[in-house]
């Protein structure tokens, strides 16, 4: 089948969304397709949403799908997991009836009850196959007593509720959030911006307007441009939320309905704002070339998420210090802590940050036990890449550019003038552009390789020195966690600690050391004073067994950043820009 191109200005798929029963969590879609010619029409639906880089199989919410034409029902059938062939016969408009279960709570995923719905788009909308970049018009039937829609889309026609998405990769861009949120506004970089929040809380609107502009003026700054028109921010907040999710001119954040009182969790919520914000530019425009057309049915690889993620994690608290939220010494407080992080986290020397990048689908978005020794993250790593990689331009321009010159270059270059994305090659040509140097052999150890970063030879250049103390050599480390549900069970097993090499398993019970009952051996251990032979006792499986284990100390080390006592004046210089003060 075809769909003729749009001959009209009425584009051709108008979707209803209703909620006929909020309280047992479904939205109702009708789908009207008209000008159809041929006999089949093939509807699909995306198995991921851009931005959470797992396939979630959206399609398995779907329920009663059913195609007509008229009163005449169409026969239609189900000939891949996320696609339905309806056989059309002939007819120029049909109209498709389906239901949505939603009921995840998440940034990315559907939820409606009788409060509110939340619709993220790539679980409600199907697509005709081929047909991506078609107009659509989307029309929200509030149920009883919902009053207001808040989405980046733009309203269709002047009617109430209505949209128009003008192809499908942006109607899967735009949540929607349908209820009684409570909306303000206010206007920062000349754009008009809507904040609405869901589930109330305790936020101060004032304060919120005056510290988001702040961060809008701020990361509009490092790009010289900011392509929307308006941008909504849809804030869920919930008892412990957090997370958020990127898009065009939109966001979903989730927050903590009471913390926006507490400094540190107000903070980090800016920074969240930060973050998601950051990313209009950098993922959603300037964005590796796997991501974006994308491909809605299967994983789209790339390697650079360090880049569209990490970067993205390095600014969201940078710019957050730039407008003033965090002081500078609690922002270095926060590199401090990505350092501690990444360097004691075991699998930092097992996976690369490109194939943690490329493997995300299958490992950072579904760990098991044995991940912390596998995996880093492409979120804090990377960002301590964005971090080096600033000092070493501040440093090679005498502190004239930084690495905001470098993301405004390829947002110029890829984004603008190429519109398309950058190729891993790329990018590294326009961060030696910038950094004044070859990177073969940076990329090789710390990007595609597993060495641990040179932070003393990057610190250095703003006038930092790190300190790094082993652990105590006499202090006895077992190397495991504990159930939270059960203390005498084992969660998770550190690779080469003495629990490890002797074989004590995640899921074994722990009865006895030594021939006393414990229930706690991490209490157990740590009022040891020497690094002895322990005689465990575990419960495996319904079968006892008497595990011998030699204790050793632990592999962790404490970093630290200094500044040293007399800087030159190039690095007073370079520290003063690195902090923009
Ligand atoms: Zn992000």
């Amino acid at each position: 089948m075809s769909l003729k191109s749009e001959a009209k200005t009425e584009p051709n798929i108008v979707f209803e969304v209703s909620f006929t029963q909020p309280q047992a969590h479904y939205a109702d879609v009708k789908m009207e397709i008209n000008n159809l010619s041929g006999n089949e029409l093939i509807l699909k639906m995306p198995v991921w949403a851009p931005g959470s880089y797992l396939v979630r199989e959206f399609p398995k919410n779907v329920e009663a799908f059913y195609a007509k034409a008229g009163a005449e029902a169409l026969a239609s059938e189900k000939i891949t997991k996320n696609a339905w062939k309806v056989n059309v016969r002939g007819k120029k408009s049909i109209i498709v009836n389906y239901r949505v279960y939603c009921f995840e709570i998440s940034v990315r995923t559907s939820f409606v009850d009788e409060s509110h719905a939340f619709l993220s788009p790539t679980g409600i909308f199907m697509y005709p196959d081929g047909g991506i970049n078609q107009a659509s018009i989307v029309r929200i039937i509030p149920a009883k007593n919902w009053k207001k829609v808040s989405t980046g889309l733009d309203n269709y026609g002047g009617q109430a509720f209505t949209y128009y998405a003008p192809n499908f990769d942006w109607l899967f861009d735009s949540p929607i959030e349908v209820g009684n949120q409570d909306v303000f506004e206010f206007t920062a970089a000349g754009v008009k911006h809507e904040v609405a929040m869901v589930g109330g809380g305790n936020y101060d609107k004032a304060e919120l307007k005056l510290d988001m502009a702040k961060v809008v003026e701020r990361e509009t700054a490092v790009f010289g441009e900011n392509p929307n028109k308006r941008y909504v921010f849809i804030v869920h907040n919930y008892k412990n939320g957090g997370g958020g999710l990127e898009h065009l001119n939109s966001t979903v954040l989730g927050a903590s309905r009471d913390g926006y009182k507490d400094r540190e969790t107000y903070q980090s919520f800016l920074a969240l704002v930060a973050h998601e914000y950051f990313h209009l530019w950098n993922v959603k425009r300037l964005r590796p070339v796997a991501l974006g057309p994308f491909n809605y049915d299967a994983e789209n690889y790339t390697t650079n998420l360090w880049v569209a993620e990490g970067f993205t994690a390095y600014y969201d608290n940078l710019i957050t210090q730039r407008a003033g939220i965090y002081t500078p010494n609690e922002w270095l407080n926060i590199i401090e802590s990505d350092i501690n992080a990444v360097e004691n986290r075991l699998g930092n020397k097992t996976q690369s940050l490109s194939e943690a990048s490329f493997d995300a689908w299958i490992k950072a978005y579904r760990p098991n036990e044995n991940s912390a020794n596998t995996t880093v993250s492409y979120y804090n790593k990377g960002s301590l890449i964005a971090c080096l990689l600033d000092l070493a331009i501040i440093n090679a321009s005498d502190a004239k550019l930084s690495l905001d010159d470098a993301m405004r270059f390829a947002y110029n270059e890829y984004y603008k003038k190429k519109n398309r994305g950058y190729s891993d090659a790329e990018f590294k040509a326009i961060l030696e552009k910038y950094t004044k140097q070859n990177l073969d052999d940076f990329y090789k150890r710390y990007i595609n390789g597993t060495e641990d970063l040179p932070f003393a030879k990057y610190l250095n250049y703003a006038g930092f020195q790190l300190m790094v103390q082993d652990a105590d050599q006499q202090k006895p480390y077992l190397g495991i966690s504990l159930s939270k549900d059960n203390t005498s069970q084992i969660a998770t097993v550190s690779r080469n600690t003495g629990a490890w090499v002797a074989g004590l398993n995640v899921n074994d019970e722990i009865i006895a050391i030594n021939g006393e009952r414990v229930s706690n051996a991490l209490d157990y251990v740590n009022g040891l004073k020497e690094l002895k032979e322990l005689d465990f006792l575990i419960n495996r499986d319904g079968v006892l067994k008497n595990i011998k284990v030699q204790l050793k100390p632990s592999a962790s080390k404490k970093y630290s950043i200094r500044q040293i006592e007399n800087p030159t004046e190039k690095q007073k210089a370079v520290l003063e820009k690195w902090l923009s003060l």
